[in-house]
């Protein structure tokens, strides 16, 4: 299947590692170009480097925080003076920190809103305007299976990615006139350092060892694996292509088969 998305600008943030990362090489083997951002130097420099030598693909790189929106309008500029517009957009940050109610003040709430919800409105009214420009574009969110599923330890994330999730349904809405989708997908266990970092947060609380954590975690997997970076970019590259022409407001859950809800 031609997905079409040679020729085309994609913009992914949080990309220097994981999921981020995933994404960004999967339209970079489509012969997208891609433009990266992330908060460390020189490593979203290095990830971009890779990118350009194991596809061949034109890709540039920002450092940018996703709580900073003067940063944010600066790795668009740079991404529409390199590559003349912007045609997809991937909203994507850190996660917040794990916890219960009883962890977090207003402070962590407030810090957890700039990072994940608010962050997500000011990465996608800064490509808006190119988008128009051109006619349509694709923006896709990571999410997480939070936002079907509640996770106990992950409060933060819960709440917050619930808005990003309604955000994208009501601009799919707003924007499919204009030819913007707008699309979610949500990660199950991806094998990151997100991921491990969690795993290991769990081992340190429980003083269960972290092979032992993860290998009863993989077991909760109908495929009996985690997912790797990779296959979550295949689904992501998928829905920012024009092969996902039809698709709007849609929440894409790439699990391995864990969540048990229908919808
Ligand atoms: P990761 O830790 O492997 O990578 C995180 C990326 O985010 C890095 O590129 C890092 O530089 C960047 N980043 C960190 N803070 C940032 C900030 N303030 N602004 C911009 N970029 C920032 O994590 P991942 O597994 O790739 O996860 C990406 C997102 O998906 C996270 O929000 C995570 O919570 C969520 N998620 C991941 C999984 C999973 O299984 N991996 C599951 C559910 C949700």
């Amino acid at each position: 299947m031609d997905l079409g998305l040679e020729g085309k600008s994609i913009m992914v943030a949080a990309a220097s590692r994981g999921l981020g990362y995933g994404i960004a090489d999967q339209v970079a083997k489509e012969g997208a170009r891609v433009s990266i951002a992330a908060p460390t130097e020189p490593r979203v420099h290095e990830s971009a480097q890779r990118l350009r030598e194991e596809t061949g693909a034109d890709v540039i790189s920002c450092v940018f925080d996703a709580r900073d929106e003067k940063s944010i309008a600066r790795w668009r500029d740079a991404t529409i003076a390199e590559f003349g517009g912007v045609d997809g957009l991937v909203v994507n940050a850190g996660g917040p920190p794990a916890g219960l109610f009883d962890d977090f003040d207003d402070e962590a709430w407030q810090a957890a809103y700039e990072l994940t919800l608010l962050s997500a409105v000011r990465m996608i009214r800064s490509v808006l305007p190119s988008m128009r420009e051109r006619g349509g574009g694709s923006i896709v969110t990571v999410t997480s299976s939070s936002v079907k599923e509640p996770i106990d330890m992950l409060l933060l994330s819960n709440v917050m990615r619930s808005g990003v999730t309604s955000l994208a349904k009501s601009l799919s809405q707003q924007l499919a006139a204009e030819g913007i989708r707008v699309n979610n997908l949500v990660p199950g266990a991806i094998n990151t350092d997100r991921l491990r970092g969690l795993m290991q947060t769990q081992a340190d609380r429980t003083g269960v060892p972290f092979e032992e954590i993860s290998k009863a975690r993989a077991a909760t997997v109908p495929l009996a694996r985690f997912g790797e970076a990779g296959e979550f970019g295949q689904a992501g590259a998928f829905l920012l292509s024009d092969a996902a022409a039809y698709i709007t407001g849609e929440t894409l859950v790439i699990d391995g088969g864990a969540m048990k809800t229908v919808w």
